[in-house]
């Protein structure tokens, strides 16, 4: 088989995780697999250089930034090339370029475009165990990019759709996807076997354990992933397109805390304005999430909606700019918002979850802002200071009545 393997910052943050994740790829590769193995930087790596970087510059261009993150990664396969050459295993360490990953322009978020396998395959014919730097790649300028934070879950599944692995594992901390942060959440379940469909909500609402993009290419070219523990040996959580396990409701519970609300407050209530308004916004790139649009009252209305808390400061600008030729009396931001979300194929075909998840809000006396729905999932909007309490008021009250 060929095996694709990702081992998370903190099963590499040590020499002595690191010996124990060789002695992980040692078995694998004993027992007669080709292994691609892909790593992210150790432990906070990536966030001291962060650190690093702003005790110089407080604005460093993207392109400059991603040369000094990509370091992080590089390092890891370096070292962990070493431990594997000490247990005397053929081992190749390759950066994102040798290993062919092409990229997009956008330094910092770069997407994947395509990724030249020759230099892995050669290797791999080579009876070679392939490291590969996670989280970073090169453009048509041959700069170095990296792919946004948590982008080595990205780097792997890429990898695994190129040379058509046969299973891609994400090594973590805990031992798979749960029904909530199992960090805090007392209670949190692991899941046995979750759909792209799920997982991609639950990682694009809040749950880290899986970079959203990653989830997203897995289901487009079939990857199937297996989430797992690098700490415990024991089967993971496996994220495939069908499930056989019988229709829970959710699946699980997630809480995002990257989210501000803007309202922009008595707009004229005539055909044309919500068009206007997130025109504006869309014309500088900015993505909008959550939209409430209350009733119109004595020829006014306001809109109110979400953006990413660092998206916030530019949206009120722009919105400001306009304040004229869009005719509203008045802008109100809130930086200290989560939203909370449920995500479950099985809510479709059960009423009453939105209730059962409201229910419990008002049990835990939570107050709602704003609501959004879809066929999978059920956001809110709520206080920062009371989004824990809202998770677990509603993972109890799913997965404990
Ligand atoms: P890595 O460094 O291995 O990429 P991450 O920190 O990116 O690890 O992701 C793993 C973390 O995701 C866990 O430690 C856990 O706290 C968090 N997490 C959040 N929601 C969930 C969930 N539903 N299931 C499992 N882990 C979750
Ligand atoms: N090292 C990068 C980060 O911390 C990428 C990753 O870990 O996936 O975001
Ligand atoms: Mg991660």
């Amino acid at each position: 088989m060929l095996i694709v393997k990702k081992f998370g910052g903190s099963s590499v943050a040590d020499a002595e995780r690191i010996r124990r994740v060789a002695g992980i790829i040692a078995d694998a590769y004993s027992e007669g697999h080709d292994l691609i193995v892909v790593l992210s930087a150790q432990g906070d790596t990536t966030d001291d250089l962060i650190e690093k970087a702003a005790e110089l510059n407080a604005s460093p261009s993207r392109r400059e930034m991603d040369v000094l993150l990509s370091t992080g990664e590089q390092a890891s396969v370096a070292l962990m090339s070493m431990a594997l050459e000490k247990i005397g295993l053929p081992v190749v360490s390759l950066t994102g370029r040798q290993a062919g990953i092409h990229t997009n322009s956008d330094y910092g978020a770069a997407r994947i475009e395509r990724v030249d396998a020759e230099r892995i395959r050669s290797e791999l014919d080579r009876r070679r165990i392939v490291l590969v730097a996670g989280f970073q790649g090169i453009n048509r300028f041959d700069d170095i990019t990296t792919l946004g934070r948590g982008g080595s879950d990205t780097t792997a599944v890429a990898l695994a759709a190129a040379l058509h692995a046969d299973i891609c594992q994400i090594y973590t901390d805990v031992e798979g996807v749960y029904t909530a942060d199992p960090r805090k959440i007392e209670g949190a379940r692991k899941l046995e076997e979750i759909t792209y469909d799920e997982m991609l909500e639950l990682a694009s609402l809040g749950a880290q354990v899986l970079h959203n993009r990653s989830v997203q290419m897995a289901k487009r070219y079939g990857v199937e992933l297996e989430v797992c523990s690098s700490f415990v040996r024991k089967p993971g959580t496996i994220v495939k397109e069908v499930t056989k396990m019988e229709k829970i409701k959710i699946s699980g519970v997630a809480k995002d805390t990257n989210t501000a609300r803007i309202a922009v407050m008595g707009l004229r209530d005539e055909p044309g304005i919500a068009f206007r308004v997130f025109r504006v916004l869309s014309n500088s790139k900015i993505i909008v999430d959550i939209i409430l649009q209350s009733i119109g009252r004595g020829g006014t209305k306001d809109i109110s909606f979400t953006v990413a808390r660092s998206d916030a400061d530019a949206a009120v600008k722009v919105l400001a700019a306009q304040q004229s030729s869009l005719g509203f009396s008045e802008l109100d931001v809130s930086e200290t918002v989560a939203k909370v979300s449920i995500v479950g194929a099985g809510m479709m075909s059960a009423s009453g979850v939105a209730t059962t998840m409201f229910e419990a809000l008002y049990d835990a006396k939570v107050n709602i802002n704003m609501i959004s729905t879809s066929e999978i999932k059920i956001s809110v909007l709520v206080d920062e200071a009371d989004a824990d309490r809202a998770v677990a008021a509603i993972h109890r009250k799913f997965f404990d009545d």
